[in-house]
């Protein structure tokens, strides 16, 4: 009866209870006596003593050695994260076996290299795990009959003496696979010595936050001996056995060995997917049989896709070969100009006379201009830098760049002098275009490189140009597909920016791709929103002149909120690319009803929420597109999305490939996250002047053509059902800024070139609202400790205003993890509103009162003094926007987010503004002809 009952009785029980008694059983011999009202009690008191005379220090100290620097828990591949680990209910099951055969060529692997079953079983799930999770390291539990064998009549005892355990397997890719089991066994048998030990205690052990569970998937191993034939003899039988296993772990494996070996994976179906528990159950077989019919592999040889689930994800939803002809950026539009030359082809703001630029007269005048950058040295593999705002002449002068063959390389005029004269310096472009107005403050350049295209000496050399279009005859070489067509400067890690080098090779289809999603042609018009130095400029440049659609230019300026709303309307722009930053500013009201012809919107550039999609979506086309810069734009995009859940980034776009990877470039299962590659037409040449970079970054594709690339995103992504793929998140520290790119690296750098700054970290961090601020940490070794303003001084210098820190804190020393390492859960937080107290110092002007109300509404607080710090109230760069959308309404004057960053208060922003006005009233006096009011 006993051997019937022993450690089979598990089936009958709910495991949860078990662990808890067995926790209660270490400790307290009341719990023991009166547990589960045991017939049979004075062995139990046994045990309890037994447990009491083990070596508590020896086994703390095992378990402390074997969960050393154990300090996150392997991920599942869940499609809605518990939240708490212990509320979660195994209810659901799902079994699978393999067949007869599969099962005795296991059976039979696993004694001939004296191996037990189980730790077969366990390899293959650690082995899973880490495929799963993309960790070399995993942790989950495994059940281990805790019945001492060296306690006195311990078969006598009736009850559970289960006990579940962590196992921790360490992969070695270039393992062997029997090597590598018989260690896991080894171990194994090791830690049973220190068996006794309770899930508290092991907690405690290891480096996790305090409370959190160790494993979030257990391994059962089935293998008591029932014996029907004995209780038979014994007048026992057992019928009408219905086992309902529950665990209180979001995942539990129970193998029972026998001809056929059957697992059953029980799974909380709030946490899991059924697909992706029967996917994980398909795979987990799978491993089992790999590992016994490749005994000599290698533990990397083991792939865990079928041969179809690998054709799927590499081929089937890869299959985007579209034939375009292989034509350069200037071809696409002159295309556009021969169908509708007098159609609108830029449509911009200039008072009352703006009149839109029609494609015939931007095809001459950036005709002219390209022959002008010709004789002055453009042409392929040139660079041609454009320090020009949003505006009819950065259109004209991009195509003009095109037409000369050379790339163009846009620069931002609102930069700080010191990272303009960088991109300047790296990037060498044979000339340097801009206007009157902006070339005062640019740094110096060659002799005979500054064009000022404003300037009446330029302005008559290209009037004086032929209007026909150059050739290659024309040009200083002939131009192939393959020649640089932009240069986009983006934030890099180790300190400075890196250019990005894109061909012509992925503009057409990009383009023919764009018309065709996006359902654009002639009489659309297309917003001119991005800031020309960031590609998704070009995302706009080709959506619109290629198709025959205009391009709007607005005024200069930021365009959130109203503003944005009332430049959409204004011009019944009918496409646009805003990312979700920008979105989310628009009244609500405006986007249901205000904008009739707003037809399709195209987010992207940062992770889009479900909310935006609830309140963009209806009524209109929504898609969600992905791509970094080093991808010609876009690499993948949504269909148009409905309301519900976070939307998906889609599928990879025309001749695009994308590959979802794991560390040893392995393609993941379905529903696994992994890192998102992209190879196809439009991957870029690489980084400008950094060859090492390029090769780490631009890797060998093994799945395309001999000799292919491509790039690898840093991106998290993972497949989901249809071919679509799902944004995770990233694989290191770059982030997003109202969807600018930014590396906290680089910031650290910056911050580190003060005398006074030994170490740096920056870190980003979501506030209440849900928007990404960065928060900078110091330390100085020194004595001094440098103030706030001085390192935002310094930060100001080099970097652009997204890129500034919302909050400084500098710091004696780093809190430190108990293994030594950075706590940045322990760094302070910035507080989001300082409370007005004795500092408060009321507004003395009307300018200031304004101002104060102004920063009050934006910054959501109750009041804000002359003197208070627009960081310190939670002041960031889109606040900082707004904060500049509000000036021009209420005094009509353009200040830049950089004259709120920098004056800080609420006073010095008020001197900034009556200047501002004062210049105003004496332009609008005197007349100087220029409307640009920068
Ligand atoms: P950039 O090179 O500036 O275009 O930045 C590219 C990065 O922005 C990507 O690697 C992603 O991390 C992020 N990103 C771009 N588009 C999206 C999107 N639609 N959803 C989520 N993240 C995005
Ligand atoms: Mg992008």
């Amino acid at each position: 009866f006993h051997h019937v009952l022993l450690d089979g009785w598990s089936v009958f029980q709910v495991l949860s209870d078990v662990f808890a008694c067995h926790a209660a059983l270490s400790r307290s011999d009341d719990i023991a006596d009166t547990y589960l009202g045991l017939p049979n009690r004075r062995p139990f008191r046994d045990y309890v003593q037994w447990l009491g005379e083990q070596d508590q220090a020896q086994a703390a100290e095992y378990w402390r050695r074997a969960l050393a620097s154990f300090e996150c828990r392997t991920p599942l591949p869940y499609e809605q994260v518990p939240t708490q680990a212990y509320s979660s209910s195994s209810s659901q099951s799902r079994s699978a076996e393999l067949t007869e055969e599969d099962s005795g060529r296991l059976a039979e692997f696993a004694k001939r290299h004296h191996l037990t079953l189980n730790a077969v079983v366990q390899g293959a799930w650690a082995l899973l795990l880490s495929r799963y999770s993309g960790q070399h390291n995993v942790c989950f539990g495994a059940t281990a009959s805790g019945r001492p064998a060296d306690l006195p009549a311990v078969d006598d005892i009736t009850g559970i003496f289960i006990n579940t355990l962590p196992v921790r397997v360490e992969m070695d890719s270039a393992a062997g696979v029997i090597g590598w089991l018989q260690e896991l066994q080894a171990a194994q048998a090791e830690s049973r010595r220190f068996g006794f030990v309770s899930l508290a205690q092991l907690q405690a052990c290891s480096e996790l936050p305090r409370g959190e569970q160790l494993f979030d998937s257990i391994v059962v191993f089935e293998n008591y001996p029932i014996n029907e034939e004995e209780a038979a003899a014994h007048g026992l039988a057992i019928r009408d056995l219905a086992a309902v296993e529950t665990t209180n772990y979001p995942l539990s494996v129970v193998v029972a060995p026998g001809r056929r070996l059957s697992v059953e994976f029980g799974y909380d179906p709030g946490a899991f997917d059924a697909a992706t528990i029967e996917a994980m159950a398909t795979h987990f077989l799978r491993v089992l049989t790999a590992l016994s019919n490749n005994p000599g592999a290698r533990l990397r040889d083991i792939d865990i896709l079928t041969e179809a689930q690998r054709s799927q994800v590499l081929v089937a939803w890869n299959d985007t070969d579209r034939d375009v002809p292989a034509v350069a950026l200037a071809e696409l539009v002159a295309a556009a100009v021969a169908r509708t030359p007098a159609a609108p082809a830029v449509i911009f703001e200039d008072g009352d006379e703006g009149q839109p630029v029609s494609f015939a007269e931007l095809e001459t005048r950036a005709n002219q201009l390209a022959r002008l950058l010709i004789a002055r040295g453009a042409g392929p593999e040139r660079i041609v830098a454009l320090a020009l705002p949003r505006s009819v002449e950065i259109v004209v002068a991009q195509l003009a760049v095109a037409k000369a063959g050379a790339a163009f390389l846009p620069i931002d005029p609102d930069y700080p002098a010191e990272r303009i004269a960088f991109m300047l310096a790296d990037a060498h472009p044979v000339l340097l275009l801009t206007l009157a107005e902006i070339a005062a403050e640019l740094p110096a350049v060659g002799e005979g490189s500054l064009l000022v295209l404003d300037d009446p000496g330029t302005v008559a050399a290209v009037a004086a140009m032929p209007d026909r279009a150059p050739t290659d005859a024309d040009r200083a070489s002939p131009l192939s597909v393959e020649h640089p067509a932009y240069v986009i400067y983006t934030s890099g890690s180790t300190g400075k920016p890196k250019g990005v080098v894109v061909s012509h090779a992925g503009l057409a289809s990009f383009a023919v791709a764009e018309a065709e999603h996006f359902r654009v042609g002639p009489g659309h018009r297309v917003l001119q929103f991005a800031s020309p130095s960031f590609d998704a400029s070009v995302l706009e440049l080709c959506m619109s002149l290629p198709a025959g659609a205009a391009l709007v230019v607005p005024p200069l300026g930021p365009l959130l909120g109203e503003q944005l709303a009332e430049v959409l309307q204004r011009h019944r722009v009918t496409h646009a690319l805003i990312p979700p930053a920008a979105l989310a500013t628009v009244p609500e009201e405006i986007v249901a009803t205000g904008l009739p012809e707003f037809t399709t919107v195209i987010v992207g550039g940062d992770a889009c929420s479900a909310e935006l999609v609830t309140r963009w979506a209806p009524g209109r086309r929504m898609i969600n597109a992905y791509g970094p810069t080093e991808s010609t734009v876009v690499t993948t995009w949504s269909q148009a999305l409905t309301p519900g859940g976070v939307p998906p980034i889609g599928r990879p776009i025309a001749n695009t490939r994308t590959y979802v990877l794991d560390v040893e470039l392995r393609p993941v299962p379905v529903g696994v996250p992994g890192e998102l590659y992209v190879a196809g037409a439009g991957l870029a040449r690489g980084y400008l002047n950094r060859a090492g970079l390029t090769a780490t970054r631009f890797v060998a594709n093994p799945f395309g053509p001999p000799g292919s690339r491509m790039y690898r995103t840093g991106d998290l992504v993972r497949w989901i059902a249809g071919g679509e793929l799902q944004f995770l998140g990233r694989s290191d520290a770059q982030v997003k800024i109202r969807g600018f790119r930014v590396e906290p690296g680089e910031i650290e750098a910056s911050l580190r070139r003060h005398p006074d700054v030994d170490e740096a970290v920056v870190i980003a961090r979501k506030d209440g609202s849900g928007s990404t601020r960065l928060v900078g940490y110091t330390v100085s070794a020194g004595g001094r400790v440098p103030e706030p303003g001085e390192l935002r001084a310094l930060l100001a210098d080099s970097l652009p205003d997204y890129m500034l820190p919302s909050a400084l804190f500098a710091l004696d020393e780093w809190p430190l993890t108990p293994n030594g390492k950075l706590d940045r859960h322990a760094l302070p937080m910035p507080t989001a509103a300082v409370p007005a107290g004795a500092d408060y110092t009321a507004p003395r002007t009307d300018t200031e009162r304004v101002l104060a109300q102004t920063w009050a509404d934006v910054l959501a607080v109750d009041k804000v003094g002359v003197d208070d710090n627009f960081f310190e109230l939670g002041g960031d760069s889109i606040r900082s926007l707004l904060i500049v959308t509000r000036i021009k309404a209420a005094f009509d004057v353009t200040l830049t987010p950089r004259d709120v960053l920098t004056a800080r208060s609420v006073s010095a922003l008020a001197e900034r503004v009556e200047d501002a006005v004062l210049c105003e009233l004496e332009r609008v006096a005197f007349g100087d002809g220029n409307d640009n009011g920068k």
